[in-house]
């Protein structure tokens, strides 16, 4: 628990363990892969906790009664590209019938800001639940500008889902959407002077597809 109603840290052991085995620079990216999505079946856990439940008619081998469904529009779970698929992976296992959609965003070395080059997302935006997702949440740059994106499009209700935050990026994204809600497994101390977030794992999307 936190006292931001707006940050959930996710403090499940489980959770903690296996960041910290994400954390160790020797660590294979096949492991480093394998931890992350395991870690997202965990995220998604909490993400969704507050999902809006219907009920449906269902007969058991030993009787009819209404038993409780998911409500509303399928959600819809944006990556941020690239490092945000290796968050989407795990959730779809457990959420397959959401929505996807891809918000590509690469990082200007000089200048922190987010340079736009992909973004396609499901229709009907408006009616759907949003859940961000990328793992570290830095500068909050790029979570900023692809949510503004989003609610350009309709979006109206979003959720910011990550391994990994910066004080730095919560700040700036809570400026930036205040009504946006973060779900995040650790909150480490600040940024480095390049904008990599210490201690850290480092470049997620290099450790994961062994690009360094
Ligand atoms: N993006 C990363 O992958 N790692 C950081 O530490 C910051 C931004």
């Amino acid at each position: 628990m936190t006292a931001d109603p707006l940050l959930t840290v996710v403090e499940h052991p489980l959770v903690q363990h296996k960041l910290t085995l994400m954390r160790e620079a020797g660590l294979s990216s096949s492991e480093f892969r394998r931890l992350l999505r395991e870690i997202s079946h965990l995220l998604a856990y909490e993400v969704t906790r507050d999902l809006p439940l219907t009920t449906t008619e269902v007969t058991t081998p030993l009787a009819t009664f209404e038993a409780p469904v998911l409500a509303g529009k399928k959600l819809a779970l944006i990556s941020i590209l690239r490092a945000g698929n290796g968050l989407l992976d795990g959730i779809l296992d457990l959420i397959p019938s959401a929505r996807v959609g891809f918000v590509g965003l690469y990082r200007d070395e000089a200048t922190l800001q987010p340079v736009q080059y992909y973004f396609k997302v499901p229709n009907d935006l408006a009616a759907r639940r949003v859940i961000v997702v990328d793992p570290m949440l830095a500068t909050g740059n790029s979570a900023a500008a692809a949510i503004d994106l989003l609610k350009a499009d309709g979006a109206t209700e979003v959720a910011f889902l990550c391994l990994l935050a910066a004080p730095e990026g919560i700040e700036r994204l809570h400026e930036a959407h205040p009504d946006v809600h973060i779900v995040t497994a650790a909150v480490d101390t600040h940024l480095n002077e390049v904008g990599y977030i210490v201690p850290g794992l480092g470049d997620a999307g290099d450790r994961m597809f062994g690009t360094a």
